[in-house]
C-alpha cells in the first residue's frame, strides 16, 4: 500500500505505509516494523518498515544500478522532471500539511502548512537551476584547451531529523538529483510519514531507483548507510553528537560530508530597538511557534541592560496570548514536543532551571499534569531572566520552547557572548542604526546572521553552519554545486593536428 491510501484516513487504523526501493513499495526483509505515535495525543497512527543493513544494501545498490543512466539525461531534462514535482507537492500541499503536523505535533496552520509550501519551492528553485551546472574554461595559452566539468558523484547517502521531515528531506533529494546523482534517503524515526509521501510523488515524475527512502533506526540503518562502500557522499541533518558519526565514517572511505547540525543562536537587543517590532521578531526567531525545535532558534537572548526589564515585559506579554493546543486546530500557535524523551529532556532543562538560584522564571515553567495539555506532550512556552551565558541552560541546544534572557553592558561584551558557544548557526540582531547592525553580524561567529528579522530560511540562501554547527551549504546553487558535484579538468594539447 502506498503512504497516500494509507494516509487517506484520518483517524481510526494504523497507517502502515511501506518503503520506497527501486521504485518498489517493500517491507523491510525482517518483516519487523517501527510504531509512529501522533504526539500530541501520545498515540500510535502508523507503523512503518524497521529497515537493517540488508535493506539499506539493497536500497543503495537500486540507486547504484540507476546512477549510469540518470547522470547521462541532460540537465535541462532532469530540471523538467523536478518542475513536474514541484507541481504535484504543490497539489497535493494541505494533504502534506496535514500529515506533517499529525505525526510532528507542529501545528498546522502556523508551522506545517509553510512547510509543505516550501518543499514545492525548493523543487521549483532546483528544477530552474539545472541548466547552471556549468564549468569552466581555463586560460593556460592559445595551444591548449583547459575546462571543467562539474560531474555528479554517484550514490548520496542522506540523513534527516524529525523537526522539518519533508522540507529536509527536499532539500536533500532536489539538488542531488538535479546535479544527477542518485539517492537513499533515511527518514527520521518520529517522522517517515510525510517524507514518504514526498517520496510517492518524486516516483511519480522519476525513474526508478533515482530517489530511494528508507525507514528505521538510527544505529540499524542509518550506520549501515553511512558507512556503505557504494555511497559516494553523505549528506546528514541532525544532531552535533551524530553529526560527529558520520564524518567519521566518511572518514574511513574519503567521501564528503555535509553536515548541518545543532544550534544554539544568539539574539542580541540594542537599546534603541526596545520596541513592538523587535520583540515579534524575538518571538518569531526563537521560534516558539515550533515549540522551538528548530536549529536556528535563537535562544540566548543578550538584552542591553538599560532595556533588559522592559523589553522583557512585552516579550512576556506578546508570548502569553500564543496559543498552545492540538496541532490541527486552526487557532493552535504552538503545538506539541515530539516525542517522550525529548519532552522529558525539555522538563529536566526547565526543572533545573526553576532549582537554580540565580535565574528568574518569567513566565511557563514545568507543563500541566491535568486537562487536555497533559494528553500530549506540550512544553509551555518558558523564559528565565538574570541567566549566566556560562549556566547549563545558556551553553546546550534545548530543543524546546527554553528562551534565557542575558544582561549586557557594553557591544565587545555582548559579542563576546554570543560567539562563546561551540555553536555558530544562526544569529540576531536588533537595532535602528544600521552601521552597528551589520558590524554586530560581521563579528558574530555564525554562518547565519538575520538583522531586524528572525524568519526561516529561503531557497538560495547560503545556508549553513560555523564551528561545531556543521560544515557545507546545500540551500543554494552554491550548495548544490559545492555538496552535490565534483570537478573534473580536461586539458587538451591543441597542437597535435591530424596529419600525425
Ligand atoms: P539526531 O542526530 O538524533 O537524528 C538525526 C538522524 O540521524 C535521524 O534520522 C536518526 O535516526 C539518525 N541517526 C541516529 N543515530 C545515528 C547513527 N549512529 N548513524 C547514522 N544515523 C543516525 O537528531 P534529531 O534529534 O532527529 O534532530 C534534532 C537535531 O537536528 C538538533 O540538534 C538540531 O539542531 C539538528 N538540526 C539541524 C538542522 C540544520 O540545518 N543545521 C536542521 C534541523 C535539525
Amino acid at each position: 500500500m502506498t503512504i497516500a491510501a494509507a494516509t487517506t484516513d484520518a483517524g481510526g487504523d494504523l497507517r502502515r505505509p511501506l518503503m520506497l526501493i527501486d521504485g518498489d513499495w517493500v517491507a523491510s526483509g525482517t518483516g519487523r516494523t517501527l510504531s509512529v505515535e501522533n504526539p500530541a495525543k501520545r498515540k500510535p497512527i502508523a507503523e512503518v518498515p524497521r529497515a537493517d543493513a540488508d535493506d539499506v544494501d539493497r536500497a543503495v545498490k537500486a540507486a547504484a544500478a540507476a546512477f549510469p543512466k540518470w547522470s547521462k539525461v541532460a540537465p535541462r531534462d532532469r530540471g523538467r522532471m523536478l518542475l513536474r514535482i514541484a507541481d504535484a507537492l504543490e497539489a497535493r500541499t494541505e494533504e502534506l500539511a496535514r500529515l506533517i503536523a499529525l505525526e510532528t505535533g507542529n501545528a498546522l496552520r502556523t508551522q506545517a502548512r509553510g512547510e509543505a509550501a516550501l518543499s514545492g519551492d525548493i523543487f521549483r528553485y532546483f528544477g530552474g537551476l539545472a541548466s547552471e551546472l556549468k564549468g569552466e574554461t581555463i586560460p593556460l595559452g592559445e595551444q591548449v584547451l583547459s575546462y571543467t566539468r562539474r560531474e555528479p558523484l554517484g550514490v548520496v547517502g542522506a540523513i534527516v531529523p524529525w523537526n522539518a521531515p519533508v522540507m529536509l528531506s527536499v532539500l536533500k533529494i532536489a539538488p542531488a538529483v538535479c546535479a544527477g546523482n542518485c539517492i537513499v534517503l533515511k527518514a527520521a524515526e518520529d517522522a517517515p510519514l510525510g517524507v514518504l509521501l514526498l517520496a510517492e510523488v518524486c516516483r511519480e515524475f522519476l525513474p526508478k531507483g533515482v530517489v530511494n527512502v528508507i525507514t528505521g533506526i538510527g544505529p540499524e540503518c542509518g550506520e549501515p548507510l553511512a558507512r556503505h562502500p557504494l555511497v559516494r557522499k553523505l549528506s546528514f541533518t541532525g544532531s552535533t553528537g551524530v553529526g560527529k558519526l558520520v564524518m567519521s565514517a566518511a572518514a574511513e572511505r574519503i567521501v564528503p560530508v555535509s553536515l548541518e547540525l545543532g544550534g544554539k543562536s544568539p539574539s542580541i537587543v540594542y537599546p534603541d530597538a526596545n520596541e513592538d517590532w523587535a520583540v515579534d521578531g524575538v518571538i518569531a526567531s526563537m521560534r516558539f511557534t515550533r515549540q522551538s525545535q528548530s536549529c536556528t532558534a535563537g535562544s540566548r537572548l543578550f538584552l542591553h541592560e538599560s532595556i533588559f526589564d522592559s523589553f522583557l515585559q512585552k516579550l512576556v506579554d506578546k508570548t502569553s496570548k500564543l496559543k498552545l493546543g492540538d496541532p490541527m486546530d486552526e487557532a493552535t500557535d504552538i503545538g506539541s514536543i515530539i516525542n517522550e524523551k525529548q519532552f522529558k529532556c525539555v522538563c529536566g532543562y526547565v526543572d533545573e532551571g526553576l532549582r537554580s538560584p540565580d535565574a528568574t522564571l518569567l513566565m511557563g515553567g514545568l507543563p500541566p499534569q491535568d486537562g487536555p495539555l497533559s494528553e500530549g506532550y506540550f512544553a509551555m512556552p518558558t523564559i528565565f531572566a538574570q541567566a549566566s551565558n556560562d549556566w547549563r541552560l545558556a551553553q546546550e541546544e534545548i530543543f524546546g520552547p527554553v528562551l534565557v534572557a542575558i544582561r549586557w553592558k557594553d557591544e565587545a561584551e555582548a559579542i563576546r557572548m554570543a560567539n562563546d558557544s561551540h555553536y555558530g548557526l544562526a544569529a540576531y540582531v536588533w537595532t535602528h542604526d544600521i552601521g552597528r547592525g551589520l558590524r554586530t553580524a560581521h563579528a558574530i561567529e555564525s554562518g547565519w546572521v538575520q538583522v531586524n528579522q528572525g524568519l526561516g530560511q529561503m531557497p538560495g540562501h547560503s545556508y549553513g553552519g560555523y564551528k561545531q554547527s556543521g560544515i557545507g551549504r546545500e540551500f543554494s546553487l552554491e550548495g548544490m554545486l559545492d555538496s552535490f558535484t565534483q570537478k573534473k579538468n580536461v586539458t587538451v594539447n591543441l597542437q597535435v593536428t591530424g596529419a600525425l
